[in-house]
């Protein structure tokens, strides 16, 4: 069984980045990233603060942008379209979720396309499923994919199956290993709350991505031997032998399942750094596309 380290694949890619970063800067044309966040709530804050730490250390020119939670939604998107005519800045992100007075798609439509690092835009979306390489796919399922690709797992003619079907992880996921080329060319199903007998499916995959938000759901029944599996949860679940009192798990209950399958990605330290990487990879990508 081969435990595919999100975190050493996600140092791949970030002395990649870094090494691109220079050049690029060499060039006058050092690639910036702007993160705007609005509130407080804590658990944003942190990945802002962890994502402006990130640039930094890469040398991207990066701007962190707190605005407090009465911010407007004329106010937020003049800051947005302010973004967008700078120069210094090819990438943009909101991070999700702001308060629930902003509607979060017209914030997402109203960031330029060639900026939107997050893959979010109704543009990008389309671009993803019209297979242009121009386009930005979200972080997540590009760092599921790039995962595959690295530890070897052969997705070509494999039957892949989603749990999850959301616009972040589940949907984009879908697309990526159905498209043409490295990393695609699967068979895909997409499952979902709503799906009949999930383990029957599951059990037919090579592959299993799941994506659904609930602690240690997908069990050894869901899978067959030697499948690939893909944990891209997080969750918190109550352990009062840690410190914080919590720790994190993903969606897979990774101690029986591991022993059956070919390869597995733990939580933490799978997917969860290499959504981190692949956002760094797709500013630099609109750096050189701007
Ligand atoms: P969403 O809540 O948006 O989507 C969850 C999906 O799972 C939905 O499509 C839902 O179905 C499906 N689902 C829920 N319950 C079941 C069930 N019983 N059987 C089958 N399918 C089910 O979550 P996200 O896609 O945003 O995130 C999924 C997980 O990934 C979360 O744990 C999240 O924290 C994590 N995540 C991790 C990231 C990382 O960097 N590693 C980044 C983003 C997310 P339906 O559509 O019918 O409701």
């Amino acid at each position: 069984m081969q435990i595919i380290s999100g975190t050493a694949v996600a140092e791949k890619v970030l002395e990649e980045c870094r090494r691109e970063i220079a050049e690029l800067t060499a060039q006058g044309r050092k690639p910036g990233l702007a993160v705007v966040l609005v509130g407080d709530d804590p658990a944003s804050r942190a990945y802002v603060r962890s994502k402006d730490k990130k640039c930094r250390d890469l040398g991207l020119h990066s701007v962190k942008l707190e605005l407090p939670s009465t911010t407007t939604q004329e106010e937020l998107l003049a800051h947005v379209q302010a973004l967008n005519n700078d120069p210094a800045i090819h990438g943009i992100l909101v991070q999700s979720p702001p308060p629930k007075h902003i509607d979060e798609a017209a914030i997402v439509r109203a960031i330029d396309p060639a900026k939107d690092v997050d893959g979010f835009h109704p543009v990008n979306v389309a671009k993803l499923a019209l297979e242009d390489p121009t386009g930005f796919v979200p972080c997540t399922p590009l760092g599921c994919q790039r995962l595959l690709i690295d530890a070897g797992i052969e997705t070509s003619g494999a039957h892949a199956v989603v749990v999850g079907r959301s616009m972040i992880v589940g949907k984009p996921m879908a697309l990526l290993l159905m498209a043409k080329g490295k990393g695609g060319d699967a068979t895909v199903t997409v499952t979902h709350s709503r799906t009949r007998d999930l383990a029957a499916i599951t059990r037919t995959a090579d592959i299993i991505i799941a994506a659904i938000g609930r602690p240690h759901f997908i069990k050894a029944e869901h899978v067959k031997e030697g499948a690939v599996v893909i944990d891209v949860g997080i969750n918190r679940v109550d352990d009062p032998t840690t410190e914080k009192g919590y720790k994190l798990v993903g969606d897979v209950a990774y101690d029986e399942v591991a022993p059956k399958c070919r390869a597995i990605t733990p939580v933490p330290g799978g997917v969860g750094p290499m959504t981190i990487a692949m956002l760094m990879a797709n500013t630099i990508k609109a750096c050189k596309q701007a």
